[in-house]
């Protein structure tokens, strides 16, 4: 099992290796209960149109707050959560409390909210998800239209063939695609050109090199363009200032998000950004 073969990684070399496998396996154990132990809450940070106070979508960020360790951060337990294959029901338990929320938002601001959700590699290649979706979808009775899941493109490298297969079947049921993380990996927009994505989000680190270097800013521009002309959508992440928004802004992009304009909040008080800002 995914488990065994993860105690069989650990082979005590010195100290610091044994502590930091222990703790490993301590917050193995402890992941393993957090859906259980009422640990996880979903955030959700606004993707707002570029140049307006109108909100997009909003993209559902996973929290823990584990009795034993306090809030871990995903980057730290979502990679073990793949590792240990517990992402699937963990997974599933994110796109179940996003329609919860979806549904309730939908009564409550009469208004269809778009959600962002991300998925794991180890999740959309287990043999049931596209089953599993296709029954929650059923179940639930949302508009599938309203969901964009977000894949990044180091989803697709094992298995090229096979990653675009479930995307077709993700199309066919009617949710959007975005692709997360540009400019971390490797590929060129080119290269993904085959694939069903509506949406491409530049990744944080991109946006932070912009100032220091104006290569960067010629290459984004180039980017923003091509993306255009494959009739994809851009979103900016992690925008921390005015002067990054402005940047962006006239480079092109579509769409703004980031701590400058909201950061990831709990359920309430995104309601209360809902009450305050116009929806689109
Ligand atoms: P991501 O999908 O690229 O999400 C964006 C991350 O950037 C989030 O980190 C968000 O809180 C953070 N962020 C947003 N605006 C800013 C900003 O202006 N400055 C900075 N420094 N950061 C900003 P978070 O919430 O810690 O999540 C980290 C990663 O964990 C996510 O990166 C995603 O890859 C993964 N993750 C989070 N929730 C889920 C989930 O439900 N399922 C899966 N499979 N992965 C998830
Ligand atoms: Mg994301
Ligand atoms: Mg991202
Ligand atoms: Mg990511």
């Amino acid at each position: 099992s995914a488990k065994s073969e993860g105690r069989n990684r650990i082979h005590i070399f010195n100290d610091q290796i044994k502590h930091h496998n222990v703790n490993q396996i301590k917050l193995e154990e402890q992941l393993r209960h957090a859906i259980e132990y009422d640990e996880l809450s979903l955030h959700f940070q606004p993707i707002y149109f570029v140049n307006s106070e109108d909100i997009y979508a909003v993209e559902v960020l996973l929290r823990w707050n584990s009795r034993e360790f306090g809030q871990v951060s995903p980057r730290d337990f979502i990679p073990l959560a793949e590792e240990t294959g517990l992402i699937v029901s963990i997974g599933e338990w994110v796109i179940y409390e996003a329609i919860r929320v979806m549904k309730k938002w939908k009564r409550q601001f009469d208004l269809p909210i778009k959600l962002f959700i991300n998925l794991s590699s180890r999740q959309i290649n287990h043999p049931n998800f596209t089953r599993e979706l296709r029954r929650i979808f059923d179940i639930t009775e949302i508009d599938p239209r309203q969901i964009s899941f977000e894949i990044t493109e180091s989803m697709m490298i094992d298995n090229f063939d096979q990653g675009k297969k479930i995307l077709g079947q993700l199309i066919d049921m009617g949710v959007k695609l975005s692709l997360d993380d540009f400019g971390t990996g490797y590929s060129s927009l080119s290269s993904l050109r085959h694939l069903p994505f509506q949406i491409l989000k530049i990744d944080k680190s991109f946006i932070d090199d912009l100032s220091a270097v104006d290569a960067n800013v010629a290459i984004l521009k180039a980017i923003i363009e091509m993306a255009h002309s494959l009739d994809l959508l851009v979103v900016a992440e992690g925008i921390e200032s005015q002067e990054q928004y402005d940047l962006v802004a006239s480079l092109g992009v579509d769409f703004i998000q980031g701590y400058y304009t909201t950061p990831p909040l709990p359920e309430n008080k995104i309601e209360e950004v809902f009450r305050q800002r116009t929806l689109s």
